[in-house]
């Protein structure tokens, strides 16, 4: 297997340096940056496999660059937050990112992250020559296992988890889940956060599936419950 590329952006050398040398023991070939501005240019041009994303960085923010990298790429991030900073994580996984991981952080918790992401990423890319299984949803194709939706025969793209949410719910027309059960179903035992996830990736995915995402008709709120999916 061809080891997997990390760009870490963190301005703070100790802990960059602890990260990259972690890394590198388990095989990543590691490129690290320092600044955000410089740390996009990097990320933009040199593909990483995967990028750990500090928030506070000097001369553009994690949260800007995380947003100009999912303009034009869907490359897995993993923002890094202080534990104080409870509302960053939110706005990170709007902004796009895939995980975050809060300070301070085990290394080996770190790379159990950095894995399943890369992972799943590699799954999606194997998941393109499978053959099609299309389900037909009001204005909505979606192929369960190529993981492509078209809306009005346009292609939607979709992060990985949002599809996965997407499936599991359109393949339970009707049913209604909590928030619990959703993130123990779709996120599954690999990921440590909290039920607001389920919230944000139900927002993002009605920005993308909806023509008015205040009004939905697939993705229904049940009103102290959960949610779920409706043919419309
Ligand atoms: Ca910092």
């Amino acid at each position: 297997m061809d080891s997997k590329k990390v760009l870490i952006i963190e301005d703070e050398k100790s802990i960059s340096d602890i990260i990259k040398f972690n890394l590198v023991k388990e095989g990543f070939e590691v490129e690290t940056s320092y600044d955000g501005k410089e740390g996009l240019s990097k990320a933009l041009s040199n593909k990483p496999d995967l990028i750990l994303l500090d928030v506070m960085l000097p001369v553009m923010d994690g949260f800007q660059v995380c947003k100009k990298i999912r303009e034009t790429n869907t490359i897995p991030i993993i923002m890094l937050t202080a534990k104080e900073e409870e509302v960053d994580k939110v706005l990170g996984l709007e902004l796009g990112a895939d995980d975050y991981i809060t300070k301070p952080f085990g290394m080996r918790e770190l790379i159990a992250r950095i894995k399943a992401n890369i992972r799943r990423t590699d799954l999606m890319k194997d998941l393109k020559d499978a053959p099609s299984n299309i389900k037909y949803f009001g204005n909505l194709a979606i192929d369960l296992n190529r993981y492509e939706v078209r809306k009005n025969e346009k292609a939607l793209e979709l992060t990985l988890r949002e599809f996965e949410l997407l499936k599991y719910l359109a393949e339970r027309e009707n049913k209604v889940f909590s928030r619990e059960q959703l993130l123990e179903e779709v996120w599954g035992y690999e990921y440590y956060g909290d039920i607001r996830t389920v919230d944000v990736t139900v927002r993002r995915l009605r920005e993308k599936l909806e023509d008015d995402s205040s009004n939905p008709k697939y993705i229904m709120t049940k009103r102290g419950i959960g949610y779920y999916f409706r043919r419309p």
